[in-house]
C-alpha cells in the first residue's frame, strides 16, 4: 500500500514539474516580481544632467586654492601638501617674498588632477588652510592636459566656490609671519600688510 502511494505522489510531482515547464511558470514568477517593483516603487534613476543628486556636506570634489578677504593668496609655499600627497599630484615652486627674506609664497603651483584620489590629505596637511575641496565634480574633458591646473586656475576655482573669505589678520610678530596667527600680547607691527606679488 505504502509503495503504491509513494509511486503515485512521485508521478504527481513529475506532472507538476512538467506543467510548470510547459507554462513557463518560473519566468512568469520572475516577471511578476519585476512588474511589482516597476509599479510599486518610484524609479531610482536620475536623469543626469537635467537632474542632479544632492551632495553630502562632506563631499570631496575639485581642489581649490584660497585667498584672504583682501585678495592675498593664503598659500605660503611650504610644500607640505606636496609631501603629503600620496599620488604626486602637486608641484609647488616656492620663492621668497621680494624684500622680505623670511616670508615665502608659491611662485608656481601645479596640480595634475588626472592622478588625484580626492583623499583630502593635502588639505589636512596645509598649515594655513590655503587648500580646500569644493563640491565641483563636472570636470570631464576630452583632453587630459586640461586637467593639469596651474595656480591661477586653482585660485579661480577657490574664488567661485568660496566667496566668503577668511579675514586676514595683521601680522604681529616677525617670527610668526608665515602663519595667520594672532598673538594678542605681542607688540604691534609697523610694516604694511604682506601682499604677494601677482595677487589681487
Ligand atoms: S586629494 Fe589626495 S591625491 Fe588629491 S592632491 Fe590632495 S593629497 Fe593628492
Ligand atoms: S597649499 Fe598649504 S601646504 Fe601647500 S604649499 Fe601652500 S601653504 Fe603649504
Amino acid at each position: 500500500m505504502g509503495a503504491v502511494s509513494h509511486r503515485r505522489s512521485s508521478w504527481t510531482s513529475r506532472l507538476v514539474e512538467w506543467l510548470k515547464t510547459l507554462t513557463f511558470y518560473e519566468i512568469a514568477l520572475g516577471m511578476k516580481a519585476t512588474l511589482t517593483h516597476l509599479l510599486r516603487y518610484r524609479p531610482v534613476t536620475i536623469q543626469y544632467p537635467h537632474e542632479k543628486r544632492l551632495l553630502p556636506d562632506n563631499y570631496r570634489g575639485m581642489l581649490a586654492l584660497l585667498r584672504y578677504d583682501d585678495g592675498t593668496e593664503k598659500c605660503v609655499g611650504c610644500d607640505l601638501c606636496e609631501a603629503a600627497c600620496p599620488s604626486r599630484v602637486i608641484t609647488v615652486v616656492s620663492a621668497e617674498v621680494p624684500g622680505e627674506p623670511i616670508k615665502r609664497y608659491a611662485k608656481e603651483y601645479y596640480m595634475d588632477m588626472t592622478r588625484c584620489l580626492f583623499c583630502g590629505m593635502c588639505v589636512q596637511a596645509c598649515p594655513v588652510d590655503a587648500l580646500a575641496m569644493t563640491r565641483e565634480y563636472e570636470w570631464s574633458v576630452y583632453d587630459k592636459r586640461h586637467l593639469f591646473l596651474n595656480k591661477e586656475q586653482l585660485l579661480a576655482i577657490g574664488d567661485r566656490n568660496f566667496p566668503i573669505r577668511e579675514k586676514r589678520l595683521e601680522l604681529q610678530h616677525p617670527n610668526v609671519a608665515f602663519f595667520n596667527v594672532a598673538f594678542p600680547d605681542s607688540p604691534p607691527r609697523d610694516a604694511a600688510p604682506l601682499r604677494t606679488s601677482g595677487t589681487g
